[in-house]
């Protein structure tokens, strides 16, 4: 009896595993298609920066938070028309007993297609600057923890509109990625665990999805994010073989670097989305995680790079318009 329960568990997980990578190999077929790639625009996505950073920090229940979330509604709109934006508004618990007002933005372009991918990023900032040596306790600006994703993703839509892609796309910001206090997981998260347990449309399954995170700092370093090597390595080595051949390699360097919970991980695990994080971290060499300005009042336009935001831009938009392996 237990021999055969032994057996059924070995039969089962052998099933899953070849279910697995089957799976990845439909969902991350890669091949060059010789289709066009419209150009990426680093002042418009620069532009994009400041526009949120215009209402402050955008943490939870702020007033910053209220009125970006309108500016974000009305740009994606304005980009996908009003049809196909959606606000996925909740609501969870704060530090103090409060009730924290979160919405996902979600926007689809090519929405006749069955066959998609997902594009994210978070849209909040974070309510404390506790790597910061003073003003701990006052929110920060978010130019690149939070805003620099978003405004790749911006510059994005703007450029779905003009040039419709040749797969469907989500953009997907989430809310509430940064609240939590160091060491308190539950506390982060809350937008995409919220969407991965009430995904808008059921049974939700793009190919991949890809999440853009402090996207947009001058002398920034794309290792090869730990957990993203885990899920998703064939999506890694593509879009990190693009960079390489855009000569982008100081950017996306061609090295493991540590595993980071954010977004994805979420994604990864309970929707079983194969996803990745590009991600501003230093390789495992080094004591610090992130740049120097994460988590300060430092963390302001100063540190922005057009430079960067444009080898990020330049590199997803070859992914989704030459790479992505779609019959016309
Ligand atoms: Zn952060």
């Amino acid at each position: 009896m237990i021999n055969f329960r032994f057996l059924l568990l070995i039969l089962g997980a052998a099933f899953i595993f070849l279910s697995c990578s089957e799976g990845e190999e439909d969902r991350l077929n890669f091949k060059e298609q010789g289709r066009e790639v419209p150009e990426f625009n680093a002042d418009s996505a620069y532009h994009f920066i400041e526009r949120q950073l215009d209402f402050g920090p955008r943490n939870p229940n702020s007033k910053g938070h209220q009125q970006a979330k309108e500016y974000l509604l009305n740009t994606l709109q304005q980009y996908a028309g009003a049809r196909y934006v959606y606000a996925q508004n909740f609501t969870a618990k704060g530090y103090d007993g409060d009730t924290l007002s979160l919405s996902n933005i979600i926007a689809s372009f090519n929405p006749q297609s069955s066959d998609r991918i997902m594009l994210c990023a978070h849209w909040d900032t974070r309510p404390r600057a506790d790597k910061d040596s003073v003003n701990q306790d006052k929110p920060i600006l978010g130019a690149d923890d939070g805003a620099s994703g978003v405004a790749v993703l911006l510059e994005f839509a703007r450029l779905f509109k003009e040039n419709p892609p040749p797969i469907g796309v989500d953009i997907v910001l989430f809310d509430g990625e940064d609240y939590g206090k160091e060491g308190e997981l539950s506390k982060y998260f809350l937008g995409s665990r919220y969407w991965a347990n009430n995904p808008p449309v059921a049974g939700y399954s793009p190919r991949f999805s890809i999440l853009l995170d402090m996207v947009g700092g001058q002398n920034a370093r794309f290792p090869k994010e730990g957990y993203s090597m885990q899920f998703a390595p064939a999506l890694v080595n593509e879009v990190w073989a693009i960079a390489d051949e855009k000569g982008f390699d100081e950017l996306f360097i061609p090295e493991i670097g540590n595993k980071i919970s954010d977004d994805h991980v979420v994604i990864n695990r309970i929707l079983g989305i194969p996803s990745i994080d590009i991600i501003r971290h230093n390789s495992s060499s080094t004591n610090s995680q992130f740049a120097p300005y994460w988590h300060t009042h430092n963390d302001n336009l100063s540190i922005i790079s057009k430079n960067t935001l444009n080898g990020v831009g330049e590199t997803v938009l070859e992914l989704i318009y030459n790479r992505v392996n779609v019959s016309d």
